[in-house]
């Protein structure tokens, strides 16, 4: 058997498929963990759907992350500081202009950004019917100053452990 052969014997044993979609798959964690989001799926649940692969996703500092879901990689993740401005951007680079301008706008118009959790200082949706379920409320104190807000009961329940250890 010649080198060659056993180059190619090799390759053969390589199952691409699950490779690539293993660093795929990476990338795409990377993306969420970029954006402050615990995992891709919470990411894309949290994103406003602009369609052909694109996504909107109002951070919680009020600005907006614009990203395509395969094209990532070659193409960064763009924020804008307003809304208005990607506005202007969308305008000018995707010409969108009559029905589908007016839908973009009143969807943009009806966007609230994320929150942050108190506890893993992830981004979450406020309006997660999962959360809404449950009944999970922001804790406003007013002496302090300070609101308190969980993405999950896990990290509410953490929370207090981790203030009785400390107390
Ligand atoms: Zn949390």
């Amino acid at each position: 058997m010649s080198t060659g052969d056993e180059w190619e014997d090799a390759l053969d044993q390589i199952d691409w498929s699950t490779l690539l979609n293993e660093v795929d798959h990476e990338l795409m964690e990377n993306l969420a963990l970029e954006l402050r989001f615990r995992t891709y799926e919470a990411l894309k649940q949290s994103s406003l759907v602009l369609g052909e692969g694109y996504y909107l996703t109002h951070l919680s500092d009020g600005s907006f992350a614009f990203w395509h879901e395969e094209r990532y990689v070659q193409e960064d993740v763009t924020f804008f500081e307003t809304g208005q401005l990607f506005i202007h951007h969308a305008i000018e680079h995707f010409h969108l202009e009559g029905e589908n301008l007016e839908s973009l706008v009143y969807m943009m118009g009806e966007s609230r950004p994320l929150k942050v959790c108190t506890f893993c200082e992830f981004q979450f949706h406020p309006d997660d019917p999962a959360r809404r379920e449950l009944g999970m409320e922001e804790i406003v104190d007013e002496q302090e100053g300070t609101i308190t807000e969980y993405c999950s009961p896990q990290c509410s329940i953490e929370a207090m452990v981790s203030e009785m250890k400390q107390g």
